[in-house]
């Protein structure tokens, strides 16, 4: 069994880069560092980093070249100096952006002769590194596959396709989802925090109503696939009523109430377009765009049939 672990180039040291490198280094693997800044390469020479004075002198260091600066732009700053030394290398790319920026940098890396993976970092710094972490690839099957050992060294690695601005799509969808989750979160907090309850003490029971919330996604996402919203569990019509109770609740404590008003607005936009007898997960027909005043008649027969 090889024991030794394979060289990799880190450019970017910002503290999701720093921690990138960190992880490389704590598990063996001989890591070559850059940043613009180059005072934030002391601490990770300090752990066996080799720290380069340029990024060409980074890029040459090994085939495997990991990236991540603020955005893109960034990224053409640093790269397209040295853009005639990437050939034969491979360019994973950890910098957040668009599905269309991961598009043409995938053609710009390829142009140039180098293999390429768009990356999302599904953790803030100090994750980075746990094999519980998801960092999620898109692009070359097999530069990933050439690569995979290293990549885990920084978290379990996916690879969603060889479309490379898959990535990045999920990194928004889900982001997205974190967003809500913790505004929703936050708004429950919010509102038994006006009777005296600490979040310390909700958070426990609303980390319980999550693993139940959990079980929900698995049940609709098979109906979202089929377009057949079946309401055997809660309609919308149920929903749009308890989510009352929401809206007075917080409205006579003074909580602000715009999270709720939307939800309350899609899921009517849902049941006017014929799904109140369906499920909650025919809200996606409102979020796709489908139900308009003209495919109303096609979207009511879909709820009638779950009936
Ligand atoms: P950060 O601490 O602000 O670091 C930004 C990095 O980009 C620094 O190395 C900075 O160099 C470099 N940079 C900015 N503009 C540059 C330019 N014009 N030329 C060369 N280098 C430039 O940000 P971060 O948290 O490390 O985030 C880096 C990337 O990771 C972002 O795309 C971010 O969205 C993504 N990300 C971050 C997290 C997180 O939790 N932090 C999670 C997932 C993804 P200097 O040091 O010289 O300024």
């Amino acid at each position: 069994m090889r024991t030794e672990r394979a060289a990799v180039t880190v450019l970017g040291l910002g503290s999701m880069g720093s921690a990138l490198a960190a992880a490389l280094l704590a598990k063996g693997h001989p890591t070559t560092v850059w940043n613009r800044s180059a005072h934030k390469a002391e601490a990770l020479a300090e752990r066996g980093a080799a720290v380069a004075a340029t990024p060409a002198e980074a890029v040459a260091a090994g085939p495997l070249v990991l990236a991540c600066v603020l955005d893109h732009p960034a990224l053409h700053t640093v790269l397209d100096p040295v853009a005639g030394s990437l050939a034969g290398k491979t360019l994973v790319n950890l910098t957040s952006g668009s599905p269309e920026q991961a598009v043409e940098a995938a053609a710009w890396a390829r142009s140039h002769g180098a293999g390429y993976l768009d990356g999302a970092i599904m953790t803030t710094p100090p994750g980075v590194g746990s094999p519980e972490v998801m960092f999620l690839y898109s692009g070359a099957r097999e530069a990933f596959d050439t690569h995979r050992a290293t990549l885990t060294a920084l978290g379990d690695p996916l690879h969603l396709g060889t479309d490379p601005g898959l990535a990045s799509l999920y990194d928004a969808g889900l982001l997205g989802l974190m967003w809500a989750t913790l505004t929703g979160w936050l708004h429950g907090t919010a509102l038994v925090g006006t009777e005296g309850t600490p979040a310390t003490a909700f958070t426990p029971v609303a980390i319980r109503w999550l693993h139940t919330v959990h079980t929900f996604l698995a049940t609709y996402a098979p109906q979202v696939d089929a377009g057949h919203y079946p309401g055997d569990d809660a309609t919308v019509d149920v929903q749009i009523a308890a989510i009352d109770h929401l809206l007075h609740a917080a409205a006579a404590r003074g909580i602000d109430n715009a999270l709720p008003e939307l939800l309350k607005a899609t899921m009517e936009r849902a049941r006017d377009a014929g799904h109140g007898a369906g499920s909650y997960a025919s809200v996606i027909e409102v979020l796709k765009g489908a139900v308009g005043a003209a495919d109303s008649a096609g979207a009511t027969s879909t709820a009638a049939g779950a009936r």
